[in-house]
């Protein structure tokens, strides 16, 4: 892995040159941050659960027509993606108030929207990823109409798709966070396409029956059992086999890894 040339190092990823032109690949570190990285601390196995559960995710919505950068997984903690320019903007789709919005809006947690509500913000760590406006988003830029426009379809048909799939397995998707890159297509064209990751680390995601949290607020609100409860999500979507003489769900499964 040394002799690989790494593009780009974040909080919980870092990115590789890939085999080919026009590919990277994505590993997932164990690493968790929250408050812009003011805490921090290393999840052991989280890594590879969101591998699994991104991996998961992307090859759904690709099924129902989603573009997105994820051609393959490598490994227990990488997989092979297209290299994108991404779009600055975190775009954040809610169903329940629940984390900032409850805050800056004064609504309690668990309260149901009157119907799912699509925020941006600025991809700017070192501003803490402001809440923007899409009129700043037009007026600096930072994508263009059209771009919106694909964005804000896609963000409302993934949530769609995945707050049934997550009901399926008796969980509420109560918001997530999500990024776009622009793919360069053989024209010279370029197509806006779903990338970086959907994981626990960036859905809110609760128990129907008990609203147990089983995402990173676990970790941000140190409430314990983190790993446990991203285990719980990727056995329940069916990525992890069950060892039924201990009962414990295990890593170590489902197909060829490296
Ligand atoms: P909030 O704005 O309430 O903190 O977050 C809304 C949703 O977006 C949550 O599901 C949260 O996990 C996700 N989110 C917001 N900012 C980030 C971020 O910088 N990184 C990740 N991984 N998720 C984020």
């Amino acid at each position: 892995m040394s002799r690989r040339k790494q593009i780009y190092e974040g909080k919980a990823k870092i990115l590789y040159e890939g085999p080919e032109p026009g590919t990277l690949v994505q590993y997932f570190k164990d690493d968790a941050t929250a408050f812009n990285a003011q805490k921090k601390a290393t999840l052991d196995g989280k890594g590879v659960l969101n591998n699994r559960i991104s991996e998961f995710v992307m090859i759904r919505l690709g099924e129902i027509g989603i573009p997105t950068h994820f051609i393959k997984r490598l490994n227990m903690r990488e997989q092979l993606i297209k290299k994108v320019e991404i779009i600055p903007l975190e775009v954040i789709c809610r169903n329940v108030a629940a984390g900032t919005m409850s805050k800056r809006l004064g609504i309690e947690e668990g309260e149901k929207l009157p119907r799912s509500i699509v925020e941006f913000c600025l991809k700017r760590d070192d501003l803490g990823d402001p809440l923007i406006a899409e009129e700043h988003i037009h007026a600096f830029g930072w994508a263009t109409h059209a771009e919106l426009d694909e964005m804000i379809a896609m963000t409302l048909r993934i949530n769609d798709y995945l707050q049934g799939m997550f009901s399926g397995i008796g969980i509420n998707l109560i918001d997530f966070k999500i990024e776009f890159g622009r793919l360069s297509t053989e024209t010279g064209d370029h197509q806006v396409v779903l990338a970086d990751e959907i994981s626990p680390d960036s859905c809110r995601l609760w128990d129907r029956e008990t609203n147990k949290k089983l995402d990173k607020d676990r970790f941000r609100r140190d409430l314990g059992d983190v790993t446990e409860a991203y285990t719980e999500v990727a056995t329940r979507l069916g990525i992890l086999q069950s060892n039924p003489p201990q009962g414990k769900p295990t890593l170590s499964v489902v197909s060829n890894d490296e």
